[in-house]
């Protein structure tokens, strides 16, 4: 479990010992720095890094960084807030120790997720994991309720030798093909290995649809340490691909057509640690609760999609009948619907059942992706929100009177069209504060803006290799 204690100058209790001695056996092993990672409003992961023999004065005082990346782009520019953008300030990156892992994919290196706290010792209100961490907290400790998470993670294997800038993938057999898995055997054994080392139970790797696509899905953990282990699995994937000669991209459309890239979150909620969707008298095994918190999660979608697609790129992969789930519909079992209603199979429903949000990217931040998420469901459990029919098939298919009656509509086919949906979205921006509510709409305007006039050929390659 992630620790729920706010970082605090002078250190979180413990916490400095504790990094004292984890530094000294780090080093015995040879781990010569830490990596500090966190998550910008754009979904760029960003670090700082120490050597191993300063984790304790890290853990103490944290280690400075200016607030400006709030409000960067993926190219690196800078857009502002009224509170954020400026050249002023400074932050503490607190490690969280509880994350800490030795990177197996980088010998030499050791990996922590940050919270970032201001110098007066305040939570800083644009730091995402904090958002996170103080969201699953207060549900906790207001609702009763606990959340068991994963976030899965597909990605692009391109030949590292392709001339700049092209993704050209390095492998060439069929979708799930048995070929595939033969062609990179040697590199998704040494994915494994690494993401063994470094305590990720994996449940499946396997080549995915797309050109050279393959996926990795992980067990279900508190929401904090799910969004830790997405951003720690990249850059694992990242380093391993690497060593193999290979380049790999997160970014929800590595072409222009085609299948994207997803990053669908899994969500349960538990109620006394037992799971709310399954063992219920609502549909498919569903509690009131459970069937409320979907409902609560339908009705902002098209909000939640500034948060959950948040780049330009983002509305090439959200089409119609490529599985990216672009209906605002639930289904048991539907691909095609935003939501899938996952029951699990005979037998193993208490431990399966599980809400899948299909609409989610990996150029997401996704300590806002899974806050949001959980903001919106509670807000459903918390009217009670009825959860209307279910839908089965691909709803592209539906005229547009059946469509309408349903109350099945498309999501935001631009992330201007998301940024107007989130900006009206009440429930999410009190859920994320001021500060971060208003990141988001900067950011995304200007990722909006960055790309105006360009086609989707040049979009795709403006984001290839940023996630
Ligand atoms: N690649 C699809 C997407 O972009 C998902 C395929 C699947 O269901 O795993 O969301
Ligand atoms: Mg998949």
């Amino acid at each position: 479990m992630t620790t729920l204690v706010d970082p605090a100058p002078g250190g979180r209790p413990g916490d400095v010992a504790r990094a004292g001695a984890l530094a000294a056996e780090l080093a015995e092993r040879g781990v010569r720095g830490v990596v500090l990672a966190y998550v910008d409003t754009a979904g760029i992961g960003r670090v700082k890094t120490v050597p191993t023999a300063r984790l304790a004065a890290a853990a103490a005082w944290g280690v400075g960084m200016s607030p400006v990346f709030d409000t960067f782009l993926a190219d690196d520019s800078i857009v502002t807030t009224d509170v954020l953008g400026s050249p002023d300030g400074d932050l503490r990156l607190y490690p969280d120790l509880d994350g800490l892992v030795e990177l197996a994919g980088q010998p030499g290196w050791a990996w922590a997720p940050v919270d970032r706290i201001t110098q007066e010792g305040e939570r800083h209100p644009g730091c995402s994991r904090t958002f996170l961490r103080r969201l699953v907290a207060d549900a906790e400790e207001r609702l009763g309720f606990t959340f068991r998470a994963g976030i899965e993670i597909e990605w692009s294997v391109g030949l590292g030798s392709a001339p700049d800038g092209e993704f050209v993938p390095a492998v060439s057999g069929p979708a799930y093909g048995a070929t595939r898995q033969v062609e990179l055997s040697d590199y998704a054994a040494d994915l494994l290995a690494a993401c063994a080392a470094q305590g990720v139970d994996v449940e499946q790797i396997h080549p995915e649809y797309a050109p050279g696509q393959f996926e990795l899905s992980a067990g279900a953990l508190d929401p904090v340490a799910a969004a830790d282990r997405s951003v720690l699995v990249r850059q694992t994937v990242r380093a391993v691909s690497q060593r193999h000669g290979l380049r790999v991209s997160f970014a929800p459309a590595v072409s222009a057509e085609g299948v994207g890239n997803g990053g669908h979150i899994h969500l349960s909620c538990l109620r006394d640690g037992v799971n709310l969707h399954a063992g219920g008298q609502g549909r498919y095994g569903m509690t009131a609760e459970a069937e409320s918190f979907v409902a609560g999660v339908l009705a902002r979608l098209p909000a939640l999609t500034a948060v959950t697609a948040p780049s330009p790129a983002s509305y090439l992969r959200l089409r119609p009948s490529q599985w990216a789930g672009v209906f605002t519909a639930w289904g048991r079992e539907t691909r095609e619907a935003a939501l899938r209603v996952v029951t699990g199979t005979a037998g193993r429903q208490e431990e399966s059942a599980n809400l899948e949000v299909k609409p989610v990217d990996l150029a997401a931040n996704p300590y806002l992706a899974l806050g949001c998420v959980i903001a919106a469901g509670l807000d459903g459990v918390a009217a009670a929100a009825p959860l209307p029919e279910e839908i089965t098939g691909d709803p592209a298919r539906f005229g547009a009177e059946e469509a309408a009656a349903r109350g099945v509509h498309r999501l935001p086919v631009s992330l201007k069209e998301a940024v107007e949906r989130f900006r009206g979205d009440e429930v999410l921006r009190a859920a994320l504060g001021p500060v971060l509510a208003d990141a988001v709409t900067a950011v995304r305007l200007g990722e909006a803006a960055a790309v105006e006039g360009l086609d989707d050929a040049r979009v795709a390659a403006a984001y290839r290799w940023k996630y």
